[in-house]
């Protein structure tokens, strides 16, 4: 049988966002997000995190900072019990580096994720804080595509119709209101 994941973006949904992040010291883990991950860890979900880093394109910081921060991250996880199964990330910006396939609204991530994985996509679902994570999941064929109003996601909902998109508080509301009903 094949594995179902939880798709997840980063700025805004597992960290506080902060502008460009790429100190560790300015990491801050966002509420309730350990025992959101938890609870997915138990429902066998994989934890994929697929994460826009055009920061690296602009020169604003290198691909050493971005993996600097996941694997603080990883650690601050690891010591609450909660693993991440791969940090994905693009590095480009079409403006800077040219077109590619991963930077989301790009499904190319999630692709990746899926094909190393094994996942089954329609049992998957994407969560993010920004329009272009809805679309990214949808485009990836994920079976939800759950918007957060954390992070940047309260000027997701003003600047987008999101009427037909799950949208909730954050993370671990997202958890038990879509995805581990109880
Ligand atoms: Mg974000
Ligand atoms: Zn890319």
């Amino acid at each position: 049988m094949k594995n179902k994941a939880c798709f997840l973006d980063r700025d805004g949904v597992l960290n506080v966002e902060v502008d460009y992040l790429h100190e560790t010291e300015k990491l801050v883990i966002e509420n309730g997000v350990i025992e959101a991950l938890k609870i997915l860890q138990q429902h066998n979900f994989k934890l994929l995190v697929v994460t826009n880093q055009a920061g690296v394109a602009k020169g604003l910081y290198s691909i050493d900072d971005v993996e600097k921060i996941h694997a603080e991250m990883a650690k601050i996880f690891a010591e609450a019990g909660v693993k991440i199964d791969k940090f994905y990330y693009c590095p480009h910006h079409p403006d800077y580096t040219g077109k590619c396939n991963c930077r989301k609204p790009q499904p190319g991530m999630i692709l990746q994720g899926a094909k190393e994985f094994d996942i089954d996509l329609k049992s998957s679902c994407m969560i993010g804080d920004r329009i272009t994570d809805i679309q990214a999941g949808i485009a990836a064929g994920c079976g939800q595509n759950i918007l957060l109003l954390s992070g940047y996601g309260k000027n997701t909902v003003k600047e987008n119709d999101c009427t037909q998109i799950p949208i909730a508080e954050n993370l671990l509301d997202a958890v038990k209101k879509y995805i581990v009903k109880s």
